[in-house]
């Protein structure tokens, strides 16, 4: 959604319906989308979190950054990165009258509204999850897996190698248990992983160019990636 914000389409008027904002990305939530969650259409199984640190790609500044705010998005379509939302065969929006207000506001021939309501306080996961004892393990998630954390042994392979790898295979295996454990034991839906404990690290690992293989006794090991 938001990179076709940012070239203004000189070209373009109004809207011509073409998508293809729309299969760019889907929006991420501001504050004031919430009731869109809390009410519908938007349910926590359409959403997944980027964490405090997550590398992630700033349409705004064109460039890989880590995000040092939480964010709140609506999923992409499997293996694509067009919105959940978005028809293509229709061409439309299938949640058209209850759109994010990044949606709203887009108009990909002047960018300036988009850009007002991309700077007004934008959702996080505290606005959404209520339950205490999931807040609570949450919170022990973000201190066993933080991505500040994860980048600590990262850096710290260089130098001590072996200590520092099982470091960072110890961290993956607690968000990869945890995944496993929760629906089982507390309920959680598989589809709402994503947006209570953000996207596994066993996928994010490739932010800082390593790649986890599973090995048939289930656990992992790091290889390297060539780009992020
Ligand atoms: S706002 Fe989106 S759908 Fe409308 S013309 Fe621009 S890119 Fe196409
Ligand atoms: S919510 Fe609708 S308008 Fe917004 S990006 Fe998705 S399909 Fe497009």
């Amino acid at each position: 959604m938001l990179t076709a914000t940012l070239m203004a389409r000189k070209d373009r008027r109004q809207c011509i319906r073409c998508g293809e904002c729309c299969l760019r990305s889907g929006p991420s939530l501001q504050l004031r989308d919430i009731p869109l969650v809390m009410e519908g259409p938007i349910a926590p199984a359409h959403l997944y979190a980027l964490r405090v640190g997550e590398l992630v790609w700033d349409n705004v500044h064109q460039q890989w950054q880590k995000t040092g705010t939480e964010i709140i998005k609506v999923k992409e379509q499997k293996g694509t990165r067009a919105c959940l939302f978005y028809d293509a065969a229709k061409k439309a929006c299938t949640i058209y009258e209850h759109r994010p207000v990044q949606c709203v506001a887009m108009k990909c021939w002047d960018p300036s509204e988009f850009m007002r309501v991309y700077q007004e306080p934008k959702a996080s996961r505290k606005d959404i999850i209520f339950d205490p004892n999931l807040l609570r393990l949450m919170a022990v998630h973000e201190a066993q897996c933080g991505y500040d954390r994860l980048e600590h042994f990262v850096k710290a392979i260089e130098n001590t190698g072996e200590e520092a790898v099982k470091e960072v295979l110890g961290i993956l295996k607690w968000d990869h248990d945890l995944r496993r454990m929760a629906p089982e034991n507390l309920g959680l839906p598989h589809d709402a992983l994503d947006l209570v404990f953000g996207r596994p690290l066993t996928h994010t690992i490739s932010m800082f160019g390593l790649k986890a293989v599973r090995k048939p006794d289930g656990s992992y090991l790091l290889t390297t990636l060539s780009s992020p």
